[in-house]
C-alpha cells in the first residue's frame, strides 16, 4: 500500500462505473490510476476523480496501473468556477504540467507550486496574468533554466541599464556585447520586474507590474525550454 498526493489533471471514462485518472503526484511524477466505481454518484470516490482534485490516496498497484483503494480531498479548487479567466487559466495550468511532469522523475516543489497556484487563482482571480507568469517564469527555473538577470553572458559584466534578452543563451548582453548574440530589447527597468516576479510569491505578485511585453517573454522563453507552444486551453483563453 502507497499513500500519495495528486493533482488531477485529466479523468477518462473507463468500463461502466470507473474512471482513469491522469495526475500529477508528489512522489512518483505523472501517474494513471484507476477509480473503481467513481461514476456512481454514492462511490466514496467522487470528489477525489474528478479534474483539479488535490487528494491524498492510498494505492496498489495491479499490473502498471494504481488502483485507489481509499482517498481523502485536500481541495478541489471549486471556487475556480466563480471567475471564467481564473478557471480557463488554471485548465492551462493543468495542461502544461501534464506536459512537463515525467513519469518517475518527481519535483515536490513543483507539485507544491502548481497547488499553490491554483489557491491562488481561486482566491485572487483579479491576479490571473500576474499569477500564471511569475508560475511559467519560476516553473521553468525550477527545469534548470533559471535566466541570470544579473549580469551579461557574455563578459559577466553587472546589468545596470538597458539590454538584450536572449532566449537561446538564457539571459542578458549588455550594451557591449549586443553585436555577439540575438535577443529581445528590454529596459532596465523590465529587467528589474523580471527578477521581482522569479523573487516575488504568490501571495504578493499583485504589487507587481507586469506589462503584456514581459509576459509574452516570459511566456517564449518558457516554450522554448520545454518544446512546445500549442495548448489546446490557450485557445479558450
Ligand atoms: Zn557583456
Amino acid at each position: 500500500m502507497i499513500t500519495e498526493d495528486i493533482l488531477v489533471i485529466k479523468e477518462v471514462s473507463y468500463k461502466e462505473n470507473d474512471k482513469i485518472l491522469h495526475a500529477i503526484s508528489r512522489n512518483m511524477g505523472k501517474i494513471q490510476l484507476i477509480s473503481k466505481g467513481a461514476k456512481k454518484p454514492n462511490s466514496h470516490l467522487v470528489n477525489v476523480s474528478q479534474v483539479f482534485a488535490h487528494a491524498r490516496c492510498s494505492l496498489t498497484i495491479s499490473r502498471d496501473m494504481y488502483i485507489i483503494t481509499s482517498a481523502e480531498l485536500i481541495d478541489n479548487f471549486y471556487g475556480l468556477k466563480n471567475s471564467m479567466d481564473a478557471y480557463f487559466n488554471a485548465s492551462y495550468i493543468l495542461e502544461l504540467i501534464g506536459y512537463v511532469a515525467q513519469e518517475n522523475e518527481y519535483d515536490r516543489k513543483i507539485f507544491d507550486m502548481t497547488v499553490s497556484v491554483l489557491k491562488f487563482l481561486e482566491d485572487c482571480p483579479q491576479n490571473y496574468e500576474k499569477l500564471v507568469s511569475a508560475y511559467e517564469l519560476k516553473l521553468v527555473s525550477m527545469l534548470g533554466y533559471k535566466p541570470d538577470f544579473g549580469q551579461c553572458i557574455s563578459c559577466g559584466r553587472q546589468i545596470r541599464e538597458d539590454a538584450l534578452f536572449s532566449i537561446k543563451e538564457g539571459g542578458l548582453l549588455c550594451s557591449g556585447c549586443v553585436k555577439y548574440g540575438n535577443g529581445i530589447n528590454v529596459t532596465y527597468g523590465e529587467i528589474l520586474t523580471l527578477e521581482r516576479i522569479l523573487k516575488t510569491k504568490f501571495e504578493n505578485i499583485g504589487s507587481v507590474e507586469v506589462n503584456p511585453r514581459i509576459r509574452n517573454l516570459i511566456r517564449d522563453y518558457l516554450y522554448y525550454y520545454i518544446g512546445k507552444d500549442h495548448f489546446t486551453t490557450l485557445k479558450l483563453i
